[in-house]
Formats: structure tokens, sequence, C-alpha cells
């Protein structure tokens, strides 16, 4: 669970100097250097940690973490990406992951990025992902395919431990560190001994660091966790300043294996080494949002799917809604449908702008209690009515964005929006690094010689896991409820639900709908289809149902649902022959999909058994897990909101990235969490 409320967050309060700078209200204290920020930057946090030397020489694939205190404007992430773009091999990641208390307005940012005209480039790709939103937690912006800014919104310290950087591997480990924040005389909090101590946790054996300051507070606190230290000049009028590398051996704390405060169960006890080539079975929104992750981290990944185009489950309809349910309380649903819902806004207009529509979305609140959860949720993120996020909206509003009458207030998210989901799949797909097998329904898996060798039928002939003609180093199952077929992932709690849309030609009247609206049912605006000008609405949900059928008294389950959204619309579709496609969605017991490692079930058993007896036992041991064997499913009805930040954190399970999630989550989307929750209980371990 979270343990703090994500908002409301304090934004910076800036004074502006003539020069252009700005200043902090609060601190009373200058972001960077007035003589040149770009080149202190450069000179301090660069070149003292030695950047271009080590850039230089990455491998090629090579990650590269940097770890900074202080985001602030973002000028230092900004010249190291400049940095990285001119040393480091194409094909190596950049990881920078920075934590800010008190983030910039982006209309602050923007001004204060106007100062750097040279790095006008990156930074106006900055302000574009500069998330609309900043609540408190972990949010991850990708720059193209290899830069990727982690940016937590936190005090320093606790900021830092939201993250999951275990050991083993390192790879997810700082290899240098940026340390900002403001003079340690002006903000003597933030240079605790909590923050020292976390920094050496997360430093890898070789780190380096550097920072502006030459403080004592500074100097014993990383001198006290194990850096060594050099005092070199500063910059321009500063006498000096420090630098430093770390070393395992002189810090007291142990550094090969962290203490756990609570049982490490989401931890696979192994060290998994790097995978070559990947299969993903599947090719629905998962599956291709999964695959797209890791061909971009430069993996070779094949694309096993029953069908013959991708998106030939519930990711095929005609178009699909970008739908969130936010909460009016913090907690892992709510956390999670925030920030997977503004990362998959920036996340198809950058990979497939052709197929997406986000030109807004209503939710609309139909009942008293849904107008009083709304209401709640606004004041939990503190809504306004110019929220780039979600703003409230009466009636009349809601109409006038509408282009239709509507009876009902609701929560207009501006940025939201449809999508055509088939388009969408087939776009990801289309990446030099990923193969695809059509017709072949993977039915099977074996693990031999450290690989995957799976069991496929292709158009109707079976062959038998060993008989293909490649094995793989990980495997990821991305096939909704078809992943209860493996006998690795029996356990897995996944329920089928299905769910039948229908499609109506446009009339006159439902043509002047502008956006996609969503309440009991969705309706989205007319667009292109197989009749001409035609709307898609729906959709039923029908628990374990797994028929596929398209079924008259679900066209008008769907046309009722309509009508109580828009009554005179519903009655001008009722008078058509209606289209539709029914198909299976698969949904978890809590709701929130499953994207990480599956453990091996009986040694899970083994190892905690004792938590039969207490759940709260902390067992200081990892779990056996099934080596490289991945899961992500359970997407339910928000497979396009959530498919793609849960398909960022299968790639960091199985790349050793930094996880885009904070810890909390990681445990919260974990595929073994049922299984946990059951032996907390004394239950059988695969019972819903
Ligand atoms: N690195 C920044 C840049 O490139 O623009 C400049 C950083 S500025 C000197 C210091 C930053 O540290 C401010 O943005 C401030 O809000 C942040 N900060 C101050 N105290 C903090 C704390 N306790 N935890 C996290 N961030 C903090």
């Amino acid at each position: 669970m979270s343990e703090k409320p994500h908002i409301p967050v304090h934004h910076a309060n800036l004074q502006w100097r003539e020069d252009g700078q700005p200043v902090s209200s609060a601190f009373d204290d200058i972001y960077f250097s007035s003589a040149s920020g770009l080149e202190e930057t450069r000179y301090v946090f660069l070149a003292q940690n030695n950047l271009t030397e080590r850039w230089t020489a990455l491998e090629n694939n090579g990650v590269f973490t940097i770890g900074e205190t202080g985001f602030g404007t973002g000028l230092n992430f900004l010249a190291a990406w400049q940095l990285w773009q001119a040393t480091a091999p194409a094909s190596a990641h950049l990881h920078f992951v920075s934590v800010e208390k008190f983030p910039l307005r982006r209309d602050d940012l923007a001004r204060a990025l106007t100062l750097w005209p040279e790095l006008a480039e990156f930074s106006t790709q900055l302000l574009r992902q500069y998330p609309a939103y900043l609540a408190t937690g972990v949010h991850r912006l990708n720059f193209g395919d290899k830069v990727h800014l982690t940016l937590i919104i936190d005090e320093a310290s606790s900021g830092f431990q939201r993250l999951l950087l275990d050991d083993p591997p390192r790879d997810r480990a700082i290899d240098a560190w940026f340390l900002d924040g403001f003079a340690p005389a002006k903000n003597p909090d933030m240079w605790s001994e909590a923050l020292f101590r976390t920094i050496a946790d997360l430093s890898t054996e070789r780190a380096t660091f550097a920072t502006f300051t030459c403080a004592g507070i500074v100097k014993r606190g990383l001198k006290g966790v194990g850096f060594a230290l050099e005092k070199v000049p500063g910059f321009g009028h500063k006498r000096e300043m420090l630098r430093g590398s770390f070393s395992a051996s002189l810090s007291e704390a142990d550094h090969s294996e962290h203490a756990h405060k609570t049982t490490p169960w989401h931890l696979p006890e192994y060290t998994p080494k790097r995978a070559g080539n990947i299969a993903v079975v599947g090719a629905g929104i998962a599956g291709a949002c999964a695959a797209r992750a890791l061909a971009e981290r430069g993996f070779d990944v094949t694309v096993f799917e029953q069908g013959d185009a991708p998106g030939s489950g519930a990711s095929g309809n005609d178009q699909g809604i970008l739908y969130a349910k936010l909460s009016p309380k913090p907690g892992p649903n709510g956390d999670f449908n925030l920030l997977a819902l503004q990362f998959a806004q920036r996340y198809y207009p950058a990979l497939c702008p052709q197929a997406v529509h986000f030109d807004g979305l209503l939710q609309l609140a139909q009942t008293d209690k849904e107008r009083q959860l709304q209401q709640q949720i606004v004041q939990h993120l503190c809504l306004q009515k110019d929220s780039e996020l979600a703003q409230p909206v009466t009636d009349d509003e809601a109409s006038a964005l509408a282009g239709v009458p509507l009876a009902m207030p609701g929560l207009y998210f501006p940025q939201a929006g449809w999508l055509q989901p088939k388009r969408v799949c087939t776009t990801l797909l289309q990446h030099p690094n990923i193969h695809i097998r059509f017709t072949s329904k993977v039915h099977s898996a074996r693990k031999k010689d450290g690989q995957w060798h799976l069991g496929v039928e292709k158009n109707q002939s079976v062959q038998e896991p060993g008989t293909e003609q490649q094995a793989y180093d990980a495997l990821i199952l991305c096939s909704a409820n078809f992943n209860c077929d493996f006998e690795q992932t029996t356990p897995l709690p996944l329920q089928p639900i299905r769910g039948q849309v229908s499609f109506a030609r446009a009339t006159a009247q439902s043509s002047q709908l502008n956006i996609a609206l969503c309440g009991e049912g969705y309706i989205a605006p007319a667009h292109e289809g197989d009749q001409g000008q035609q709307h898609s609405f729906g959709a039923t949900f029908k628990l374990k149902q797994t028929d596929t059928a398209i079924r008259e008294d679900e066209h008008q389950e769907n046309l009722t649902t309509l009508a109580t959204l828009l009554p005179e619309i519903s009655q001008s579709f009722a008078a058509q022959k209606l289209g539709g496609r029914a198909a299976l969605r698969a949904a978890t017991p809590d709701y929130l999909p499953m994207a990480g490692p599956v453990a091996d079930w009986e040694g899970l058993e083994q190892t905690y058994s004792a938590l039969r007896k207490n759940r709260k036992q902390l067992i200081d041991r990892r779990a056996p897990y099934q080596h490289n064997l991945y899961v992500l499913a359970g997407l339910g009805s928000r497979g396009f909101t959530y498919a793609p930040l849960a398909a960022e954190v299968i790639a960091a399970w199985i790349s050793g990235e930094v996880i885009p999630v904070s810890e909390d989550l990681v445990k919260a989307l974990h595929p073994m969490r049922f299984a946990i929750r059951n032996l907390g209980k004394n239950k059988p371990l695969q019972q819903e």
C-alpha cells in the first residue's frame, strides 16, 4: 500500500531576476550559477563524473544510470542528454533518475529553459512530456527509445527509497550522482544522514559523485557511507567543490545484500542473466507493448499470435477508449491508474500518432453516487477548471464539449480520447527487432538447458516443445486468459470477461458527437469503418463467459445502456441492423494487471510456509522463481491505458534497468501477489 497521500504536490514558488534567472522564494537560493548555469553543469556534474570517457567506453546496448537530487529546471538532465548523444554508442541506454520535492510548473519550466537556446532540441521534448499532473510518486518519461527519465516527486531520501533497486542485479543501481539541491546552509534538511545512506545503498560498486558544495555536512555524510572524497577547484568564483567515488569496502553497511524490512517475496533469488532472444505470446495490446519495449532495448523478440493479425482478441475492436479510474484516496489502484493514464497519453501520440484521437474524453456521472465520487476525486486531486489531467464540468459544459445534449455533469479529460486498437497494435509491432508468427498458437512451454522451448500449434499442425527451431532466453505470456493453459501459470487467478461491442452507422445527430463519452457504457465519435461513418458503443461485461458469438440480446443491452447517456441517439441506432464484435478480456480479482515474474510454485510454498501461521512474519529470503518467465496480463477493460506502463515494468524486470514505478506498485502489479495473500490467509496458493 502507498504510505503517503500522493497529493497535493507543492510546486516551486519562483521569483524572476532581471537577467531571466529563476530564484526559489522558499529557499532564497538560485537554481544555477549566475555566470553560466550551463557551463557550471558541464564542469561540475558532467566533467567531474568523467562522463565523456565513461560513455565513450560503453558497450553496445550498455546501460548507464545517473541519480540526481533536485531536478529543478532540468538543466542538468538536458546537458547530460546532449553529451550522451555526442559520446555514447547509439544502442546504449541512459537512465536519469531525479528526485524533486518542489517541481516547477510547466510554464515556469518553459520560461527557465528559454535561457539555453543551444539546448532547445532537448528542452522542447522535455516540455512536451513534462507531466500535466505531478502527483507525488514515480513518473517515467521516455525520450525516443534510448533516453529515459525517471522523475520522482518527493523528498530526496524517501523518494529514492521508493525505487526497487535490488541487489543483484546491480544494473538497476546508480553509476554517477549529481548531488545538486540548494546550498546546505539554505537547505540543511535535504542533506540528511538518511539521504547519504540511501545514496550508498543505491550506488554501484564504482559509482562516482560530484557536487558543487564543500560543506562539512556533505563531506562527513558522504565519507561516513563509504565515498572517497576529493576537493577540486569549483566553477567560476567558487573556490572548491567535491567529487569522489564509492568504495563498498569503505562502507559500513553490508553492500552485498540488503536486510529486508518485509518479506522480499517479490524478488527472484536468482541473478537473471541478460536475455538475448525473447518469445512473447500474444499480439494484443499487452504483447505489442511488451514486444516494443523489449525491441527498443535491443532484444530480439519473436511474437507468437494464434490469430492471423495483431489484435485478434479483445484488442481488435474498431475503436477503443483511453479510460482510467481515478480514485478519491491514495492507494495502488488510483495511483497506477493516474500514472498509467499519463504515460499512455504520452506514449501513443509518440509511437502511433496516426491511430490516436486524443481530443478529449468525458467521464459522465450518471448517478448520485457517481457524482459524489467525482466530487471527492476533484477534491483529493485538487482538480481545477483548467487542469490538464481532468476538469470538473457541469451538464452545460459537458454538452458544449460533446457537441450533443447531455443531462449530467462529469469529468473532462482534455488529453485522453479514443484510438484504433488494431492499428495501434500493428504499428507498435513494426520494429526491426520484432518478428511475428501469426496463426501460431503456443500451447506449452518447457525449460531445457536454461532456455524456453515452445510447443506451437501452427495452422492445425502441432509441434511439440523442443521441435521448434529456436529456443528463447525469456518467455513473456501476454495472451490474456490463455495464460492459464500453461502449467507454469495455471494457478494465476485470471478470469475471462466476455465483452460485446456494437457498431451503428452515424446519423445526422450522432455525427455531432465530438469526443468519446463514457459512463455506464461508452460511445466513440463517428469514424470511417466497414459500413461508412460508424460509431462503436458498448460494451457488455459478462464474467466467466467464454464464447465470442454475437448476441442480439447484448446489442439490446448496449442500446439500453447508451440510452442512459444519449436517449435520442440510442433510439435512432435501435432502428438499424447493428454490427458488432465480441471478445474476451481477462481480469484479476483486484482489477490491477499482472506485470512481473512468475514463481516456482512449490518453492514459494516451501520458502514462505511460515506465513500460513503469521502473515506478518519477516522471512528474509527471496523467493525461488522460474527463470526468465514473465506475465503481462489481466488488463481487463483498461488494456490501452495500462499496457504501455505495465510493459515498461516488464522490460525493466528483464533488462535489469530501474523499474519505472515505486516498489509499492511493483508489488501491487506482481503476478505472485495473490499467492502471497493466500499464504497469509492459510488458503491454497491458487485460490481466488
Ligand atoms: N538540478 C537542477 C537543474 O538542473 O535545474 C537545479 C537544482 S536547484 C539548485 C535545487 C533543487 O532541489 C530545487 O529544484 C529544489 O526544489 C530541490 N529540493 C530542495 N530540497 C529538496 C528535498 N528535500 N528533496 C528533494 N528536492 C529538493
